[in-house]
């Protein structure tokens, strides 16, 4: 194939057809990509637009993507985090071969860079403080006021710049600015701070430094250090480029990466704020960062979301210039989608009720045949046993049921998948009133669920017998808040109190019990479910990873 129809295969987009006229005209002879995040939490559902984005357009098009680590700032970076986001990217299904790189591997080039645009004329050390010199940036209308620091000359601004790196200063007492212009129109562009005194311990450099780079002034220089041809960011960093542009015009770069933005995920009922995740980690409001209910890539997969349904959300959203909001009900779709079609077929009861079945013999048991896949004779078949004592769903019965409830009731007959058909004959309850038993009768002529007789009926229930079945601990979620446009100021409000539902009554058929694979299984009429690594050998505990249908709206009260 060519590059091009490996392209239009994969899906076309504004950055895609840049790649693709770059590399027609000869512009450049392989695109290099990369991935850049900030070590300072877990990846979420917005990075994996980014990571499908970068690399995709690398395996596309036969180039390379780097992974690298924008570790520039070491109060809020940690190995943990670095762990966390290799393996998830891997986990999505990509790879950076052996381009795995961290801005802090230029640290020595990006101070020395520094020093030669002090030497030129273009930088100057500001003794102001943060404060200061927030308020004298000025505003969108208004130009900023220049630091009286500013025409220090090259030979004392040298020497603080040497002494800051020596580590004489303490935080926060001088920074180095690009001497720019404060009246520029871009707030980017009124003499950016480059470098800033934090004597910090840093993962990889340890104590080797008391002065740190900016972002602004790491990020490119990193990018054209590593030859990326097409460095792609998200909106919010447009109003940086002249800046990057400014620096990369000004420093002995060895190549000009140009940047390209396009528009972050944004999710309904979600948040994708590392600021926010992060709290809620801190704020117990969520069990880690794994938590199912979590946005993050730990969290999906935890939850039992299968990667190709992530890179297949990726692509259905595609990637545009305007920010917009996405429907989570979109990433629902592809998650149940891809799942109908891989997860093999089962039967648990939930919330469990016992029926005995009054004219089955006592002590007899039988095996039944059930099919793994409805749609996939290759999946094959299983057994499932069937006794006197059994479980139903409890919402599968009601005493006094409304004109249109078509399950079990007094005197009704519904049909047991893969089973008999049975019909109610009598209600126990507790001394409170509830429905604790039901006694039912089953037609023995209606083995594997079908009556000689032609006869019908509307319910078709799942079940398992109440001594060969196993119990279990089922966590069912919901959106973790409730409201479709969360508060990132005050998330903790817009909170879903039934975010978590922890069944702990579940029964599950004994093979499910005994498979100790993360594989997500349909639990016939419920959803799909894995394991959870929070199982015991006693007591095996699955997560719903998404129900059947889309009955989101009705779950969150109508709001969506
Ligand atoms: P924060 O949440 O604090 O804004 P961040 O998400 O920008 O941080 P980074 O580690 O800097 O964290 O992100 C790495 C890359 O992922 C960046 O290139 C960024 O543009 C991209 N990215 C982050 N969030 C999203 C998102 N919601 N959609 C698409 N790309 C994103
Ligand atoms: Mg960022």
């Amino acid at each position: 194939m060519t590059t091009e129809s490996v392209a239009a295969e994969a899906g076309r987009d504004f950055i895609r057809d840049i790649v693709q006229a770059d590399l027609t005209s000869g512009k450049h002879k392989e695109v290099v990509t990369r991935f850049p995040p900030e070590p300072n939490g877990y990846l979420h559902i917005g990075h994996a637009k980014s990571i499908a984005l970068n690399f995709g357009i690398a395996q596309e098009f036969g180039g390379r993507c780097h992974l690298r680590f924008d570790d520039t700032n070491p109060t809020k970076e940690e190995q943990e985090y670095i762990d966390s986001i290799q393996a998830d990217v891997r986990w999505l299904g990509y790879d950076w071969g052996t381009d795995l790189y961290y801005a802090s591997d230029y640290f020595d080039r990006l101070y020395d860079w520094a020093e030669g645009l002090i030497q030129a004329g273009h930088a100057y050390v500001d003794d102001q403080s943060q404060e200061e010199i927030r308020v004298r940036r000025g505003t969108l209308t208004e130009p900023g006021k220049n630091s009286p620091f500013r025409d220090r000359t090259v030979e004392e601004s040298l020497d603080l710049f040497r002494r800051m790196k020596a580590g004489e200063f303490p935080n926060g007492a001088r920074v180095l600015r690009a001497r720019i212009d404060m009246a520029a129109g871009n707030i980017n562009l009124r003499d950016p701070v480059l470098y800033r005194i934090l004597h910090a311990h840093h993962p990889r450099t340890g104590d080797k430094w008391s002065i740190y780079p900016s972002y602004d002034y790491a990020h490119g220089q990193s990018d054209a250090i590593e030859g990326i041809t097409h460095s792609i960011c998200t909106l919010e960093f447009e109003d940086h480029r002249p800046l990057y542009e400014w620096l990369l015009d000004k420093l002995p770069v060895p190549s000009k990466p140009r940047q390209y933005e396009f528009a972050r995920l944004n999710l309904t009922y979600t948040l994708l704020s590392k600021r926010v995740l992060t709290q809620l980690v801190r704020d117990g409001h969520v069990s880690g960062w794994d938590d199912p209910r979590m946005p993050t890539i730990a969290g999906l997969k935890r939850r039992g979301v299968p990667p190709a349904a992530v890179r297949e959300f990726v692509k259905r959203i595609g990637v545009a210039k305007a920010n917009s909001v996405v429907d989570v009900g979109m990433l629902e779709f592809c998650i149940r989608e891809f799942l109908n079609k891989t997860s093999q077929r089962r039967m648990a009861v939930l919330r469990p009720l016992k029926v005995v079945i009054e004219n089955y013999p006592e002590g007899q048991t039988e095996e039944l045949e059930a099919v793994n896949h409805p749609d996939d004779p290759a999946a094959g078949s299983r057994k499932v046993s069937f006794g006197r004592e059994l479980f139903i769903e409890r919402d599968d019965f009601m005493e006094s049921p409304p004109k249109k409830f078509f399950r079990l009731s007094p005197g009704s007959e519904v049909r047991l998948r893969y089973a008999y058909f049975i019909k109610c004959t009598g209600v126990i309850k507790d001394a409170a009133g509830e429905v604790v038993e039901l006694r039912c009768s089953y037609d023995p002529a209606t083995k594997g669920g079908n009556a000689p007789d032609g006869r019908k009926v509307k319910a078709t229930m799942h079940w398992l017998s109440a001594t060969q079945s196993v119990p279990a601990e089922i966590r069912v979620y919901k959106q973790l808040f409730q409201n479709p446009n969360p508060s990132a100021a005050n998330f903790a409000a817009d909170l879903n109190p039934e975010s978590l539902k922890i069944l702990s009554d579940a029964r599950i058929e004994p093979s499910v019990a005994a498979d100790g694979s993360s594989d997500v299984m349909q639990f016939e009429r419920q959803g799909y479910f894995v394991r959870d690594r929070d199982s015991t050998p006693g007591k095996p505990v699955f997560n719903r990873t998404i129900g059947l249908r889309d009955t989101f709206a009705k779950e969150v009260g109508g709001k969506a």
